[in-house]
């Protein structure tokens, strides 16, 4: 699933190859994949694009005040081509494509669920997902991220994916910065020590930045979909952690998981695991 690191690579494409452009066609091949009805999306056409931005996870295409708004939810991708066809996509290839005849941007889907979706709105705060947004991840202060920690009583993992309480990190991001902060995914959010927290922060920051970074270098809008490297422990289990040698473990839920270093987080004590705790008794 596309987080922080990847929307914002989107977004810095955008930035570079569509502002200043014209919006010549837009074209929606899944009608179920535009969640808002007024503006028309045909409001777009005719349009400067004036901004690229990213909220949370929502990439956001300003077009001289109209935004188009994307959620690349967990299998979606915004690719950029120099000359997209001029024959508008089938129905069911993709959601949407925006090609002002030479270069423009499809956006695809992998899979068989489909819940990309897209909004045209006046205002990107009238789109659900980002009015409820928490400060931004890549450049949340110390004070702030302290703070938010403080009354919280979930466990880490939780509070570092809930959008509402801090926006951009998903699983994949969560597991690496956790494991760069040395600190348990069960740990309890309000009780961490202040060096625990600082350790935490940094590792936040540090972790986004570089994997913006990556993205970036790789021009992440010209591949084919969410390509990741230089991950530590995140789809990692079974593996050897790169810093200590450790195998990489897994907890896992009903429909994902996620994984960890025992020996640089947790003290060397494996977290329960529930779908491993039953298969045993
Ligand atoms: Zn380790």
């Amino acid at each position: 699933m596309p987080e922080l690191p990847e929307v914002e690579a989107l977004a810095h494409h955008l930035r570079e190859h569509a502002v200043g452009r014209t919006v010549g066609r837009v074209d929606l091949a899944a009608l179920t994949a535009l969640k808002s009805f007024d503006p028309p999306v045909t409001a777009l056409v005719g349009r400067p694009v004036t901004g690229a931005g990213r909220c949370g996870k929502h990439l956001d295409l300003d077009c001289d005040g109209v935004h188009l708004v994307v959620h690349l939810m967990r299998a979606g991708w915004l690719r950029w081509s120099d000359s997209l066809s001029a024959t508008p996509p089938k129905p069911g290839k993709g959601p949407l494509a925006i090609p002002p005849g030479a270069p423009g941007f499809d956006l695809t889907e992998a899979g068989t669920q489909k819940r990309l979706s897209v909004w045209v709105v006046h205002d990107p705060a009238e789109v659900p997902g980002i009015a409820t947004l928490g400060p931004d991840a890549l450049d949340i202060s110390l004070p702030d991220f302290t703070a938010l920690l403080a009354g919280r009583a979930e466990r880490l993992k939780t509070v570092l994916v809930d959008q509402q309480v801090l926006a951009g990190v998903g699983n994949a991001y969560s597991d690496e910065v956790l494991h760069t902060a040395r600190l348990s995914p069960f740990a309890t959010a309000a009780r961490l020590t202040d060096p625990q927290v600082r350790r935490l922060h940094t590792a936040l920051v540090e972790v986004l930045r570089s994997a913006v970074d990556r993205s970036v270098g790789q021009d992440a809008a010209r591949l084919k979909g969410e390509k990741r490297a230089g991950l530590r422990v995140h789809a990692r289990t079974g593996m050897p952690c790169p810093v200590c040698g450790d195998t990489v473990r897994e907890v896992s839920y009903a429909s994902r998981s996620f994984q960890y270093c025992a020996t640089c987080q947790t003290g060397g004590k494996p977290l329960a695991d529930r779908r491993l705790s039953r298969l045993l008794r």
